[in-house]
């Protein structure tokens, strides 16, 4: 029932220049929402702007973000990636639209307790049908339009599924800096979090000497 109801909807998101609001209206509300200590974040790459000489392989959802490699170090997924915390947060290299709808609701299969929000890329087709089957199933985020060479044709955009595609889409500039927004301040947050537990887990005896170990700079 619940994909009827989303295929008949007219309105699945709501957009603003290159990104894609589901169940949100616009970045700052989910700047906001992103903050909130019960949020988990599933961020999900589109494998169609991996550059082509990606060690992990262009098509695959593998990413080793290796830190000597002059290739990762001018990929925008591994800036992105560099910048996560290391908690609330699960990365993904999405290969099919299939793949992050199976990741996204193994998500909160995994996680029924936490709110679960999702920040990807992707090309406008494939936030398109990822819109119909998470607006059925409740699914959260924002979707960031990929630029560059696209797929504008089924045939191209099925063949690219397959790892058939010569071109390389991109994220554009603004976009870059709306999602590297997103993530700082998720990642501040988390942080900021982790501080405020390990503080209070802590006898009130040794928190001075926690909040002075604990600065940097
Ligand atoms: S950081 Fe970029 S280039 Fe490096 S492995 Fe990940 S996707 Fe490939």
């Amino acid at each position: 029932w619940g994909l009827i109801r989303s295929l008949a909807s007219k309105q699945l998101y709501c957009s603003d220049g290159d990104l894609f609001f589901y169940r949100f209206g616009c970045l700052e509300d989910v700047k906001s929402r992103l903050i909130s200590p019960n949020v988990l974040l599933v961020i999900g790459f589109s494998y169609c702007h991996k550059p082509f000489e990606c060690p992990a392989g262009r098509f695959t959802d593998a990413c080793v973000r290796d830190l000597d490699s002059p290739v990762c170090g001018q990929c925008f997924i591994g800036k992105c990636v560099h910048a996560l915390p290391d908690a609330r947060v699960e990365p993904l290299f999405i290969t099919t639209v299939h793949y992050i709808g199976e990741k996204m609701i193994e998500a909160h299969d995994r996680w029924p307790d936490r709110e679960i929000l999702f920040l990807i890329t992707a090309c406008e087709l494939t936030l398109e049908m990822f819109g119909k089957l998470g607006h059925a199933v409740g699914f959260q985020g924002v979707g960031v339009r990929l630029g560059g060479q696209i797929c504008n044709t089924m045939p191209a955009f099925k063949a690219s599924e397959r790892g058939l595609k010569p071109g390389m889409a991109v994220v554009n500039d603004d976009a870059q800096a709306d999602m590297m927004a997103l993530i700082r301040a998720f990642a501040e947050s988390v942080v900021s979090d982790s501080r405020t537990v390990s503080l209070a887990s802590t006898p009130p005896s040794r928190r001075d000497d926690i909040i002075a170990s604990d600065r940097r700079g």
